[in-house]
């Protein structure tokens, strides 16, 4: 391609509105522009990055015997109203009406579409297993669009769904689908781990994620520097205490003023005492009213955890209009010792004497509580949100690390959440109906790219990873009207394209700088400098974009060596 036709609209500033690089990177490159918050639209240069992720997804895909199919963006409402999500998924989901008035909304996933189709279709355990993937649009509503096509309102997404005969065949096509995942992450030269993941709104059993490692990732991930365990921090699981002895004589209840005093800092310093003496009740929301959450001072509550333990359907805090329904909480003083409501404390709780908690009255503490003697505790368990450097739970010796980030990609085993709510049944061996076991699997295409980008720029722009880089090599005159510079930058051009390698020509007029700034910036893996000086004693300039390494080389057998170069690169 000639630079001189294809539309890069570069730039030299980043968008004001641009907090990470990749989003700044992107729009500087003329990869993408935004038409609204978090709808953008992909120009040339991004849809070429973008196909290559495609193409490794569907390669992959493909080759765990995976069948491409491409399913509406819009869904009517009487799908979800089956599954139980309408009303569940809240304002995230985009509701329209036809002009009949018929609810309809667009996609945010397609479990119910595909559930939909599986169920009119199947009907014997001989057509199961089926694995059927898309790469499609989606839309979500988003409460914080940003970071450009990373967290965009609408983006494109590959999600795959596998219907099977039981939970043991499921597990294989996960396993499968995780090993493929492995695959283009790597294809696509990510630095990324495999970590334990909440099912979160899709519902399920099972789940994992995949993490590119970034700075700018919005997620934690905790993993053992020893056993190599590796977790999603909204789940990652903390090793249960040792049991404590308790000292010889228990301290008794007693209730001390503590006016303005309600943070853990503030108490534990009015008192004299650690954090981790001091015990934070926190009360928070579900479907069925009000439930606290016990931690150490020192710790911080884990609504998921706590979520997964109460089996309830969401958590979250506790808003003002709940708290005013139990005229005895008081903002700041709420504690566990005759509380009203059910408790769930952490396990490091059960290891605690003499410790602090709020006494339930204004401006005042209890202190000299104990678990047995004062607490009525509804259930025990890991409610806590892991550091660095907590031991690991699943070997001796190993601690956490704690890294930022990017979800890439997510797969679920489902179960039969979605084929119970839709009847998606087959008939077995024995002619008995049973639900087909579900798993589903997502790949955040635009985001991918972006976070190839976070790990892979420096500060004159992008540096692709060469099978996402949207062409090879960039071809750069000095001065292309110069007769003998334009002939051998055309002969280097079409003999690259001859050998199937994609090639950008810079045959504009500017001067070279601009053109080299450009080159840099859209983060082409190899430059091919010519020039009239350079050319006079048969040589090309060769730049490596990512280690800015350059030297001469013959013209033109370098032509021939180009493949070599990539290769290694
Ligand atoms: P997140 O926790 O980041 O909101 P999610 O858990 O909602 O993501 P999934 O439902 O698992 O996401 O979707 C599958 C994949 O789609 C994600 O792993 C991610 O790569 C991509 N994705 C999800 N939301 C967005 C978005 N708003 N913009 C771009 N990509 C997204
Ligand atoms: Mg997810």
């Amino acid at each position: 391609m000639q630079f001189s036709k294809l539309f890069i609209p570069t730039l030299k500033e980043s968008p004001a509105d641009a907090e990470v690089i990749s989003h700044k990177l992107m729009v500087r490159a003329g990869m993408i522009r935004q038409l609204a918050s978090g709808i953008y639209s992909i120009l040339p240069l991004g849809l070429r990055v973008l196909r290559k992720v495609e193409q490794i997804i569907r390669e992959e895909m493909n080759q765990i015997d995976g069948q491409e199919v491409f399913l509406p963006s819009i869904q009517p409402a009487e799908l979800w109203i089956e599954s139980k999500r309408w009303d569940f998924y809240g304002k995230e989901l985009l509701r329209i009406k036809d002009r009949h008035g018929r609810e309809f909304c667009y996609g945010p996933t397609h479990e119910e579409v595909i559930t939909d189709i599986v169920r009119k279709e199947v009907r014997s355990y001989r057509q199961l297993p089926i694995l059927l993937y898309q790469i499609q649009t989606k839309f979500r509503d988003e409460v914080r669009p940003r970071f450009g096509i990373m967290r965009g309102r609408e983006f494109m997404m590959k999600d795959a769904y596998s219907f099977h005969a039981d939970e043991k065949d499921t597990q294989h096509t996960y396993s499968q689908m995780a090993e493929a995942y492995g695959n283009i992450f790597k294809r696509c030269g990510l630095d990324f781990k495999q970590v334990q993941a909440d099912s979160g709104t899709i519902g399920g059993s099972f789940s994992h994620e995949f993490a590119v490692l970034a700075d700018s990732g919005e997620d934690e991930i905790g993993f053992c520097d020893s056993c190599g365990y590796a977790s999603n921090l909204e789940l990652a699981g903390s090793k249960p205490p040792s049991p404590s002895t308790p000292p010889a004589t228990l301290q008794e209840l007693k209730e001390v003023e503590t006016p303005g005093k309600k943070s853990v800092e503030d108490i534990a310093g009015f008192l004299n005492l650690p954090a981790r003496q001091i015990v934070k009740t926190i009360l928070l929301e579900n479907e069925n009213g009000l439930v606290a959450g016990l931690v150490r001072g020192d710790h911080e509550i884990n609504t998921i955890k706590m979520r997964n333990l109460i089996g309830c359907e969401w958590l979250q805090a506790a808003g003002e209009e709940a708290i005013a329904k139990h005229p005895g909480l008081h903002c700041g003083y709420v504690g566990p010792v005759g509380l009203d409501l059910p408790v769930y404390a952490d396990n490091e709780i059960s290891a605690l004497h003499d410790f602090v908690t709020g006494a339930n009255k204004p401006s005042a503490h209890l202190t000299g509580v104990q678990v047995k003697r004062d607490l009525k505790i509804k259930q025990f368990g890991d409610l806590r949100t892991v550091k660095a450097n907590d031991p690991c739970p699943h070997c001796e010796g190993g601690r956490y690390q704690v890294k930022r980030g990017i979800e890439v990609g997510h797969i679920f085993i489902l179960g039969t959440k979605y084929s119970s709510a839709m009847k998606a049944v087959y008939l077995d061996q024995q002619g008995k109906e049973n639900a087909m076991v579900m798993g589903c699997y997502g790949i955040g295409v635009g985001r991918t790219a972006a976070a190839a980008i976070e790990q892979n720029h420096d500060d004159r722009g992008i540096v692709w990873p060469r099978n996402l880089a949207p062409f090879q090599v960039i071809v750069i005159p000095v001065n292309y009207s110069d007769e003998e510079s334009k002939a051998a930058c055309d002969t280097i051009y079409d003999r690259l394209r001859e050998l199937g390698i994609e090639t950008l020509l810079d045959d504009r007029s500017d001067r070279l700088g601009p053109k080299l700034k450009d080159a840099d910036l859209i983060g082409i893996p190899l430059q091919i400098i010519v020039g009239p000086k350079n050319l006079a004693v048969g040589q090309v300039e060769i730049k490596i974009r990512k280690t800015n390494e350059s030297d001469l080389r013959p013209y033109p057998r370098v032509i021939e060596d180009i493949p070599n170069i990539l290769k290694d690169l």
